[in-house]
C-alpha cells in the first residue's frame, strides 16, 4: 500500500528563466526503501554528482533496514530472539549506540515513546507486511498481560559490548524512530560527499541542510483531516520536521479505525491527537518526539519540556491547532477554521 505523503515540498524545482548554470537549479530524485517513497532534493550540484547520491542514499537506507528490520531476519531480530530466550548477545559499538539513543529518548519521553513495546505492536498486527488488512483488535486479556509485564528500554542492559535483559517481554521495534534515524544516516552520507544543500524526505518526514540557493527551503505539512496543507514552514540550515498522525497507517474492523501509534499506558491506539509535528535539529529525535507527543495528546507541553523540545504543533481531535510559542514564530498556518491556541512549554 502506498503511503500518502503527509509533508509535501511546495517549492518549485524547475529551472526558472535566467538559470544558466546547471548547478543553479534544484534536482529531485525518488527511490523506494522499505515500502516508502524517498524524495531527495539537491541544490547546487551537477548531474553526475546528483546521480551518484542516489546510490549512496540507497546504500544508507538499505543498511538501516538490514540491521533494524523488526520482523525480517536482521541484527534486531537476533537481539530480540536472544532477549526472549533469556540469553546474552554480543553487539557492536554502532548497534549499542543506537539502542542507547533509543533508551535516552524513551526515558525523556516518560516512555510514551516506547520502542521496547514490540510485542504490543505485534499484538496489534503492525509488525507484518499486511498491517492494513482488516482484523479484530487483540483481546483485552492479551493487552492486560502486556501491561502487567510493562517492558521498557530500561530493562535492557549493555555492558562491555554484551546486551541482556531480565524482562523476556522486551521486544525492540524501532518503527517510531527508524525513519528519522535513517534520514540522519542519509544526510551524513551526503555531507561526506561534500553536499551542503539537500532535503531527504521519507514518506513526508524530512531533514533539510543548507538552502535552495538564494531562498531557504520551504515545506508544507499535510492536513490530517482535509485535502491539502495544514501549514508551511521556512526551514533554516539543518532542521528536521517529523509528523506522527492517525491518518496514514491504520486498519479498520467493524467500521472502527485502529491507527498504528499505540499508547503504552493503555495498550490501545492513542486517540488524543490527529497529528503532532516536531521541528528539531536531529531527525531521529524529531521522529521519536512526534510519536511521543502524539501519544501525550493534551499533556504534550510537559512531555515536550522533558524531551527538550521548542517547536511543536499538535492538532487536537476537535480540529484546533495547538502551537508552542517558538513554533508559532516559524509556522504559517494555512487552515484558518479555528484560531490556533498557544501553549507554553514549561521550564524544566
Ligand atoms: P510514522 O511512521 O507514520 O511516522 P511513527 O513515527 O509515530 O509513525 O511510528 C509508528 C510506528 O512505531 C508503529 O508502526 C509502531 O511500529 C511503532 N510504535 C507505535 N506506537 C509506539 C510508541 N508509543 N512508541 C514507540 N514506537 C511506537
Ligand atoms: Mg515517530
Amino acid at each position: 500500500m502506498k503511503k500518502i505523503i503527509s509533508l509535501i515540498l511546495i517549492i518549485s524545482f524547475l529551472c526558472v528563466a535566467g538559470c544558466s548554470d546547471d548547478s543553479e537549479r534544484a534536482r529531485q530524485a525518488k527511490f523506494y526503501a522499505y515500502g516508502t517513497e524517498i524524495d531527495v532534493s539537491l541544490f547546487g550540484v551537477d548531474d553526475p554528482t546528483a546521480q551518484k547520491t542516489i546510490d549512496t542514499l540507497e546504500t544508507a537506507f538499505n543498511a538501516v533496514d538490514d540491521r533494524w528490520h523488526a520482523w525480517k531476519p536482521s541484527t534486531l531480530t537476533d537481539i530480540n530472539n536472544a532477549i526472549a530466550a533469556g540469553d546474552e548477545i554480543a553487539v557492536s559499538d554502532d548497534v549499542a549506540a543506537v539502542i542507547q539513543q533509543a533508551s535516552d529518548l524513551a526515558e525523556s519521553s516518560q516512555n510514551l515513546f516506547n520502542p521496547a513495546a514490540g510485542k504490543l505492536f505485534e499484538l496489534w498486527g503492525y509488525h507484518q507486511d499486511d498491517w492494513f488488512v482488516s482484523r479484530p483488535p487483540p483481546s483485552q486479556n492479551s493487552i492486560n498481560d502486556w501491561l502487567a509485564a510493562s517492558p521498557t528500554m530500561a530493562d535492557i542492559v549493555i555492558e562491555n559490548g554484551v546486551l541482556s535483559s531480565n524482562n523476556p517481554q522486551v521486544k525492540i521495534g524501532f518503527g517510531g524512530f527508524a525513519k528519522g534515524f535513517a534520514v540522519d544516516r542519509a544526510i551524513k552520507a551526503l555531507q561526506e560527499m561534500g553536499i551542503t544543500n539537500a532535503i531527504v524526505n521519507i514518506g513526508g518526514d524530512l531533514r533539510a541542510i543548507g538552502s535552495h540557493g538564494e531562498r531557504p527551503w520551504l515545506i508544507g505539512i499535510r492536513h490530517p483531516r482535509k485535502q491539502g496543507l495544514l501549514a508551511s514552514i521556512t526551514l533554516q540550515d539543518d532542521e528536521s520536521v517529523f509528523t506522527s498522525g492517525d491518518y496514514e497507517r491504520f486498519f479498520t474492523y467493524e467500521g472502527k479505525r485502529y491507527p498504528h501509534i499505540i499508547d503504552p499506558r493503555t495498550g490501545y491506539p492513542a486517540d488524543q491527537a490527529t497529528s503532532a509535528t516536531v521541528l528539531h535539529t536531529n531527525a531521529a529525535e524529531a521522529d521519536a518526539a512526534a510519536t511521543a507527543l502524539f501519544v501525550a495528546g493534551k499533556d504534550w507541553p510537559q512531555v515536550a519540556a522533558s524531551m527538550g523540545l521548542q517547536h511543536v504543533m499538535l492538532v487536537r481531535p476537535d480540529g484546533v491547532i495547538e502551537l508552542s510559542p517558538a513554533m508559532q514564530k516559524r509556522v504559517r498556518i494555512l487552515d484558518k477554521q479555528f484560531p490556533p491556541v498557544i501553549r507554553e512549554i514549561p521550564i524544566q
